[in-house]
Order: C-alpha cells, then sequence, then structure tokens
C-alpha cells in the first residue's frame, strides 16, 4: 500500500515514509475535559480514527497516543482568560479533578459509541507535570526562555523558522498588532511555558518548579507526553485546523527548541464541522452533544457514516437533514447487506481478503477503495466504491461480503455486527419523547420541594419503558436501554 497524507507543513500531498519502516508513531491532540465534547470535536477524533484504521489495515504497526488535558488550558489559546479546568468547577461546585474524570468518561463512552478505537496509550497532563518541567528546563538551556512577571516565556525571535507550519512570518508577527494583552511578553506571539502567576488566586493544581510554585502553559503538555511515548522524532501529528496558528505552531517551536532537530514529518488537520450559525463552541456551551443525536432518535453511527461522506479536509456543514439522510443511506446500506447474506451460502468472517481470492469485478472494486483510502483518506470515494459494489449484480454475495468487511476495517460502520446479529435500535417516538422531557421536569421540581417520593416514582416509571435517568452536573439526562 502506497499511502499520501495531505501535508499542512509545505501544504502538499505527500508520500508517506515512516522513520522507521513498517511502523507508525501517531500523536492525536486530545480533549481539554471541562464540558462533553461537541459533535465538531468527534469529527476530529473520527478522522484519527480513520487514519489509524487505515494504516493498521495496511499492516502498520501504530503506536496512537492521546493527551488528556486536565490542567493548563486557558480559555484564549494565547495564554489570555481563565483557566477552563478552574472555571467549570467553580460552576460546577466540583473539584478540578472530579470534572476531569467526569468529562472524561463521558469522552471515552461516547468514542465508543462511534465505534473509535481506544488509543493506544491515553496520557493526563496532571500525571506528566515533571515531564514538562524537565522539557522545560531543556528548552532554557539552549537559551529560548526569559522570565517576566514571574512567568517563564518562549521567546519566539530566537527560533527563526516559528511559524513555518501556519505559513506565519516572523517579520510580521514581530510588526503584527498586538494579539495579547499579557504585559509581561517581549513579543506578542510568545508563549507560556510555565506560569507562577496564577491569574486566580484558588487555582487548585500547582506544583513545585524551579522556576516557583506553578502550573504549566497549555502548548508544553503535548511536546512532552508526545516525546515521551513516542521519541523525539515521530511521523504524524494531528488536530483541528484551529490548531495550525497557535497550539501547533508553539508545540514545533519548543519541541524543537529543546532537541535541536525536527520534529514530526507529517502534520494533519481536519476542517471544521459548523453549523447552521456558524462554529460550534464548547466554551459558549452551545453545542451538540452525541448524546443529543441519540435523545432524537439517531444511532451513534449515523453521526459517524455522516462524517464519512465528507473528505476531513471539507468543512462540513452539520443539519439534521443531513443527519437523516445519512441515517437512511445507513439504514439501506444494513438492510441491503442482510439480504446479501441471506443469500449467500456462509458469513466469511470479518477480516482482510486476499485480492487474489476474488473475482476480476470485486477486485477491482476494492483496489479503488484502497486507492481512494491511500490517497489521503477519501472516506467519500471508499463509501461510493462501497455502494458501487453492493449494486453490482454481477458479484457473487459471498465475495461482496468479504470484500464488505474488509473494507469496514477501515470504515468502523460496524457492518460485520449489523449483518450477523443486531437489529438497528428504534427510534423513539416523538410523543414518548416530549413525555419523557415534561416527566424530567417534573421530577427536578419535585426533589427541589423535597418530594422525593413523586421523583422515585417518576424514575421507576420511566425504568419501566426502558428509559434511565442519569443526574449530571448539567441536569438529567436520559438513555433508552434496551427491556
Ligand atoms: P478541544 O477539546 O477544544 O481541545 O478540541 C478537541 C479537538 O477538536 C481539537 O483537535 C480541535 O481542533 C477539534 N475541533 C474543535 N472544534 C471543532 C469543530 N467544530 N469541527 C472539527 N473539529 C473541531
Ligand atoms: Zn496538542
Amino acid at each position: 500500500m502506497a499511502f499520501s497524507f495531505f501535508n499542512t507543513l509545505g501544504r502538499s500531498l505527500q508520500p508517506f515514509i515512516p522513520i522507521e519502516e513498517g511502523k507508525v508513531g501517531f500523536y492525536g491532540c486530545g480533549p481539554t475535559v471541562y464540558n462533553y465534547a461537541h459533535i465538531g470535536n468527534l469529527r476530529a477524533y473520527v478522522t484519527h480514527d480513520i487514519l489509524v484504521r487505515a494504516l493498521r489495515r495496511a499492516g502498520y504497526r501504530v503506536t496512537h497516543v492521546m493527551n488528556i488535558t486536565d490542567v493548563g488550558h486557558l480559555s484564549g489559546d494565547t495564554d489570555t482568560g481563565e483557566d477552563k479546568m478552574v472555571k467549570s468547577a467553580e460552576e460546577r461546585g466540583k473539584t478540578v479533578l472530579e470534572i476531569a474524570q467526569f468529562y472524561t468518561e463521558a469522552f471515552f463512552r461516547d468514542t465508543e459509541r462511534l465505534n473509535i478505537l481506544r488509543p493506544t496509550i491515553v496520557c493526563k497532563a496532571t500525571e506528566h507535570i515533571d515531564d514538562m518541567i524537565r522539557l522545560i528546563q531543556r528548552i532554557e538551556a539552549r537559551g529560548y526562555t526569559y522570565q517576566a512577571g514571574g512567568n517563564l516565556y518562549f521567546d519566539i525571535t530566537k527560533f527563526p523558522s516559528y511559524g513555518e507550519l501556519a505559513q506565519l512570518r516572523i517579520e510580521d508577527l514581530k510588526a503584527g498588532a498586538r494579539i495579547d494583552v499579557d504585559p509581561n511578553k517581549k513579543n506578542p506571539y510568545d508563549f507560556a511555558l510555565w506560569f507562577t502567576r496564577s491569574k486566580f488566586s484558588n487555582q487548585a493544581l500547582v506544583w513545585d518548579s524551579p522556576w516557583g510554585r506553578g502550573y504549566p502553559g497549555w502548548h508544553i503538555e503535548c511536546s512532552a507526553m508526545s516525546m515521551k511515548y513516542l521519541g523525539e522524532q515521530f511521523d504524524i501529528h494531528a488536530g483541528g485546523i484551529d490548531h495550525i496558528p497557535i497550539h501547533h505552531t508553539n508545540e514545533i517551536a519548543q519541541s524543537e527548541a529543546a532537541t535541536g532537530k525536527k520534529w514530526v514529518n507529517y502534520w494533519i488537520h481536519n476542517e471544521f464541522l459548523v453549523m447552521d450559525k456558524g462554529k460550534m463552541s464548547k466554551s459558549s456551551g452551545n453545542f451538540l452533544t452525541l448524546q443529543s443525536l441519540i435523545d432524537q432518535g439517531f444511532h451513534p453511527l449515523d453521526y459517524r457514516y455522516l462524517l464519512l461522506g465528507s473528505h476531513y479536509r471539507s468543512q462540513l456543514q452539520f443539519s439534521f437533514e443531513a443527519l437523516e439522510g445519512a441515517r437512511n443511506s445507513r439504514r439501506t446500506l444494513v438492510e441491503r447487506l442482510q439480504n446479501v447474506a441471506s443469500a449467500a451460502h456462509s458469513l466469511p468472517p470479518a477480516g482482510t481478503v486476499s485480492p487474489s481470492d476474488l473475482g476480476e469485478e470485486a477486485r477491482s472494486a476494492l483496489e479503488r477503495f484502497n486507492t481512494a483510502i491511500e490517497t489521503d483518506l477519501s472516506t467519500p470515494r471508499a463509501l461510493a466504491e462501497l455502494w458501487g459494489l453492493l449494486r453490482n449484480p454481477a458479484i457473487p454475495p459471498e465475495e461482496v461480503l468479504v470484500v464488505v468487511f474488509d473494507m469496514d476495517q477501515v470504515l468502523g460502520l460496524g457492518l460485520y455486527e449489523a449483518v450477523t446479529a443486531q437489529p438497528l435500535p428504534e427510534a423513539i417516538d416523538p410523543e414518548f419523547q416530549k413525555e419523557i422531557e415534561a416527566l424530567i421536569e417534573e421530577r427536578s421540581k419535585a426533589k427541589k420541594e423535597k418530594n422525593f417520593q413523586r421523583a422515585d416514582e417518576i424514575r421507576a416509571y420511566l425504568k419501566e419503558r426502558g428509559i434511565i435517568l442519569e443526574d449530571t452536573p448539567q441536569g438529567t439526562r436520559w438513555k433508552k436501554v434496551s427491556l
């Protein structure tokens, strides 16, 4: 297999050559766990998943590392605003670690429902402070830092290729308008490696460091943890396009400043999922979660199917009409496959098929599918090949199944499971949904009035109908379970 990826570094489609033959080191920026992931965030993780699945299916041994940001991410990516974790904990009356734990679990529940494979290594920022301190010391020893106002900053003028990823010019950056209000900075684009002067007297998590008691800047965690698990040079780093100009630009500067060599070879960035109203933002609290789609009767894989229908580098406008379209297509796909399966003499196992075992038509469909995936992960073209296969009456049903199951190792639509056993869960009747919501409201009121008997009655009544209530810091949520 010959992969090529659109590398943000250089802005071109480039053949993929790993540092070590047969192996891939991959780091994808993980979530900041102060709230639920929104469906835009989940687009980033589905993109990473397709990449990992495609490489593994092609025989690469992929080490996939994902960080969990549970400290240090301020509301502005440029060291401005409040600490997202501290703010969320205060609002919800919990400790920072409780908040982190709660939303980390919620995150992995979502990724599991989307059939996203667990990363090989998941690492929390708060458990790697020593690694960050050691890395900052290396950067400092090489003369890239200065202290001001109690904090330690990275001086971007010491790193001549600063901004290459984002195609920023350092002269423009020096002369440009101030993007930042931090008066300690020599240049507006300098960034904090370590804060000792917390802006918040109640900063919950602080550590001792050579620069004083404090906490790390946001960017350093990704450099420290990726190098710890993947080495000082590795193959692929990914994230959403919003990370190009600041977060990833700063990650490169500090990593290469520390080691004196090139850090990452391929940078893969997914475009945004946007709403009719514009940008979806976790910090504004105005966003859709996977659970909210499920509550409206969609299957999580309907959303995955919707994402696969667009290339990861194209902006995707979310709408419920589009999601309904994806649901219909996915249901039709499963139904067709079930029909093919009933026409087949036997069900092949899920796994990789050898092209030499296939007839001409099935083999060439599989080859076109592979080319689509290898060429910068073109899932829309790959899906089209899958449909073409199903529509081709000349291909025997056993071959259709074996090829589809092979393709699904990349697509992750759970097609083997769908065909072999599990019927799709039924959508919930909208009238029943209204009733559930009214009862949840009545229950909250009853609880406030200390009428626990009524509150328990409502819970029990819904449980009998397969609806389980869960009280969260953001209010009561519900889910359908099979009776
Ligand atoms: P965060 O938890 O805010 O650090 O974001 C997690 C990931 O989601 C990052 O890779 C972001 O670049 C990405 N991301 C944020 N918003 C969107 C969006 N609307 N569409 C696609 N990716 C996004
Ligand atoms: Zn990162």
